[in-house]
């Protein structure tokens, strides 16, 4: 029976009572008959009403009152809404017990942040990371926690490829590797990894480069010296004393420029060597390093220079000299006589500008493009050495582009050529 035939059963079987009492009796006994039923099953619905009253300002901790007739099935539905909700409550308990369990047994802290930076959640390795405290600083903007200007900063942007390093924390020593994960409606996930250990390694093997390239340099310019003093004296009549002299010559100075790369390497890398800016005049810049191009190709190849914009930067006019000046030598030694070499200075549409070095050279393999940056990695290493290479040209370039906030960007095609460009951030383009 549906809900109405089972509601509409008691009156209908009263109605025909009172009719039959009416017709046995009189019209008054039927009607005063059905009025006064009519009343009790009115007042027995609103004594069940009370009862789901009840028992709906506490659901909870209430169990749902027991009931007859229409009521029955409409308590026993709620009854069975109620343990379900309740089943499905434990089932959601059980399940975030074991996500936090396994977050809190993650190697890296954790912290989810709403879409305003507020901290919804963190890992005990997160607390211990940024000195929080999950239940006091639920709530609290992370950035009022950890206030840093890098990581402000970082927190602030809208992509996250690369992680932030952040010394300095309110755990005194710790360096953090910070990387965020946008996910959901602007909620963020951030993860923060232990990497003082390795970062103190890495300090020892900068400082041991530095260090022994240092020491090296002294040595170095004293042999150096004596081999071009003897080179010079004109009684040298023997050939192979002679010959001898001019490749221990040739050796000492290929050995001074390797250890003036790794020392500006070493500089490059020092974060306490922060970058001094300057205005700096690029078309000035470009004629210079056209004049060294041509002389270090010496009538060889055909360079052009190209300054379709009278744009400068902010930035550091050694450096760029250093990182421009490595990417115009490398299209001289890696681009046969006769090539051709476009250096090209402009500004995008997008407001970005760009210096790039084209050369119909050797080209490069598309396998070793990623990896040219790395330090020591040649392709040719033969080449590399016979042009007086010391593989770590393109490493200082990478160094300097960073520090300038820049990108650097390789095309090319063996045999075909190549076109090495640095793309400058808006911020650094004074018009
Ligand atoms: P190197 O001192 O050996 O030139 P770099 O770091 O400047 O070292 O360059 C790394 C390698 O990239 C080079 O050994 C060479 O194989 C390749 N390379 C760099 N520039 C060019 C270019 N313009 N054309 C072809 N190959 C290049």
């Amino acid at each position: 029976m549906d809900f109405w035939q089972r509601a509409s059963f008691f009156p209908v079987m009263m109605l025909v009572l009172a009719l039959a009492l009416w017709a046995i009796f009189n019209a008054l006994t039927g009607a005063v008959f059905f009025s006064v039923v009519i009343l009790l099953r009115y007042l027995g619905h609103l004594r069940q009403l009370a009862a789901l009253e009840r028992w709906a300002m506490h659901p909870e901790t209430t169990p749902v009152p027991d009931a007859s007739g229409l009521w029955d099935e409409v308590f026993s539905r709620l009854n069975k809404m109620m343990r379900k909700q309740r089943e499905d409550q434990e089932h959601h308990r059980a399940a975030l017990h074991q996500i936090e369990q396994a977050t809190s047994a993650l190697p890296e802290g954790v912290v989810i942040l709403d879409e305003a930076g507020h901290i919804e959640w963190c890992n005990p390795l997160a607390e211990m990371h940024f000195g929080l405290d999950s239940k006091r600083d639920v709530g609290q903007q992370i950035t009022y926690l950890a206030r840093q200007p890098e990581f402000v900063q970082y927190l602030a942007r809208d992509v996250f490829n690369d992680p932030l390093i952040l010394r300095g924390t309110r755990q005194g020593e710790l360096v953090l590797s910070i990387k965020v994960v946008s996910y959901g409606e602007n909620k963020k996930l951030l993860i923060s990894r232990d990497i003082t250990h390795f970062e103190r390694i890495e300090t020892m093997r900068r400082d041991f480069v530095a260090n022994v390239s240092h020491e090296l340099r002294t040595p170095l310019t004293v042999v150096n010296g004596f081999v071009e003093t003897l080179q010079d004296m004109p009684k040298l009549e023997n050939d192979m004393a002679r010959r001898a002299l001019q490749l221990m010559g040739e050796q000492t100075r290929r050995m001074e420029t390797l250890v003036d790369d790794l020392l500006t390497l070493s500089r490059l890398e020092n974060s306490q060597n922060l970058l001094v800016e300057e205005e700096v005049d690029v078309p000035a810049l470009l004629e210079s390093l056209h004049r060294d191009g041509l002389a270090l190709s010496a009538g060889q190849h055909k360079i052009r220079l190209e300054i379709a914009s009278s744009a400068r930067l902010q930035g550091n006019t050694a450096e760029l000299r250093s990182a421009f000046g490595n990417l115009v030598s490398n299209a001289v030694r890696y681009t046969p006589k006769d090539g051709e070499i476009v250096m090209h200075w402009e500004v995008q549409p997008d407001g970005r500008a760009v210096f790039s070095v084209k050369d119909s050279g050797i080209g490069i393999a598309p396998e070793h493009i990623p990896r040219l940056t790395e330090r020591f990695y040649r392709v040719d290493r033969s080449r590399s050495r016979e042009t007086g290479g010391t593989g770590l040209g393109l490493a200082i370039v990478k160094h300097i582009v960073n520090r300038h906030q820049a990108q650097l960007h390789v095309v090319s095609q063996e045999g075909e050529g190549s076109t090495f460009g640095i793309i400058f951030p808006l911020q650094r383009v004074l018009a």
